[in-house]
């Protein structure tokens, strides 16, 4: 068969656990983490099934479910969405970025992102038919270079995608960076897919900048956010767009028969646990005591820790350490030092190595203590 992405293989994040398996290394790779859920929540989605919550939910999703997404919205970030007609419940974040993609561009038109972005991104925009257009975010501080995204924007622009608490790099965008997009875009038809699944691991008092704060990108953004980095079950695969009423209803007619809808019980379940005093209100500290936890440990290796803001990444410059390419890199520190992690090289367009490797520190203490005791070694 002709392939429909022909430059597309299986994911570094595939990739690198398999590799960790088989050389019994401590996965710092993959982004999941390695200790349960509240036991509260999977006891409200059992009750949700043992109730009979097993049938097709609407198509939007649970209805309580969009309702505490959206009362969630508002009391965080000031900006009410209708849970009828502008909030839908995905299977996670990347069927949300693919079907929003796929509902708002066209064929030949050109959709920004930016390097280093995530490896979801480009592929979603070429099965649109659509062209990727990559720019870099500035090297070394990984800040929006809003002149470079300026001049790459064409009359062909449809679609600019931003990530923030971002990955890999753990950047978070300041509200300076936010008005002044929100500036740019205002004289475009550009429409805005804010990535925004780590909107609950923001560090040392700073605050999630979320687009749906700033009026003049809320009424041209599709929100994308996902339960299983909030509530630790990446492998539920549920999470939500927000939008306009006109972007939403756009967004339902792919999402239809994309996957008509997501599975019931979860639904009921997270509606239920969202309701509970904002479980997500401790993540920040949770994940701040980790990255410092695991910075500490870094700071014993040779390896170069960056700075990190947000997120469950923390990347590292490995160049006292190695001249290997990043992925050679972290395949020799699967296979030798025993810990698995991520070559930042594998999110940009052209393989841009700089040296920089990402850990995820979503882990027991014992797991980094592990990978940190083996790290030293270096
Ligand atoms: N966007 C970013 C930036 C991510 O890191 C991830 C998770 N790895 C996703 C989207 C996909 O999220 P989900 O697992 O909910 O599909
Ligand atoms: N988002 C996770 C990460 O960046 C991985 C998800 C996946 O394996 N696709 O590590």
């Amino acid at each position: 068969v002709t392939s429909r992405l022909p430059e597309v293989g299986t994911t570094i994040f595939t990739t690198m656990s398999a590799l960790a398996v088989q050389h019994k290394a401590v996965n710092l790779g993959q982004g999941f983490p390695d200790f349960d859920c509240d036991p509260a929540l999977t006891a409200a989605v059992t009750e949700a099934m043992q109730q009979g919550h097993n049938q097709y939910p609407p198509m939007a999703g649970a209805a309580a479910l969009r309702e505490a997404v959206a009362a969630k919205i508002e009391a965080l970030y000031g900006h009410r969405y209708d849970a009828t007609a502008e909030i839908t419940v995905t299977a996670g974040a990347t069927q949300a970025l693919l079907t929003a993609i796929l509902a708002v561009v066209q064929p030949g038109e050109e959709v920004i992102v930016l390097d280093p972005c995530y490896d979801c991104y480009v592929p979603s925009i070429q099965m649109a038919g659509a062209k990727p257009v990559r720019v870099q975010l500035t090297p070394g501080s990984f800040r929006p270079d809003f002149a470079a995204i300026a001049a790459a924007i064409t009359p062909r622009t449809r679609l600019l995608l931003i990530n923030s608490p971002h990955n890999p790099t753990g950047t978070v965008w300041t509200e300076a960076e936010m008005l002044q997009l929100q500036d740019l875009l205002a004289p475009t038809n550009v429409l805005l897919l804010s990535d925004e699944v780590y909107e609950h691991m923001v560090f040392d008092g700073k605050k999630h900048l979320s687009a749906s704060r700033f009026p003049g990108l809320a009424a041209r953004a599709m929100v994308v956010s996902s339960f299983g980095k909030t509530f630790h079950v990446t492998g539920w695969k549920v999470g939500t767009v927000a939008a306009p009423a006109a972007l939403m209803a756009e967004f339902r007619k792919i999402h239809q028969f994309n996957v008509f809808t997501v599975n019931t019980p979860m639904q009921v379940g997270l509606a239920q646990y969202l309701g509970n005093p904002a479980p997500y209100i401790e993540l920040p500290a949770f994940y701040q005591a980790k990255r410092d936890f695991f910075r500490a440990g870094l700071a014993t290796t040779r390896l170069k820790p960056m700075d990190c803001s947000g997120t469950y990444f923390q990347t590292v410059d490995i160049s006292a350490v190695s001249q290997l390419s990043e992925a050679d890199f972290c395949a020799w520190l699967t296979q030798e030092i025993g810990v698995a992690a991520i070559p930042t090289s594998a999110f940009y367009g052209d393989g841009f190595d700089q040296s920089m490797v990402r850990f995820c520190f979503a882990k027991q203490d014992s797991t980094l203590q592990l990978a940190l005791e083996r790290l030293q070694k270096l």
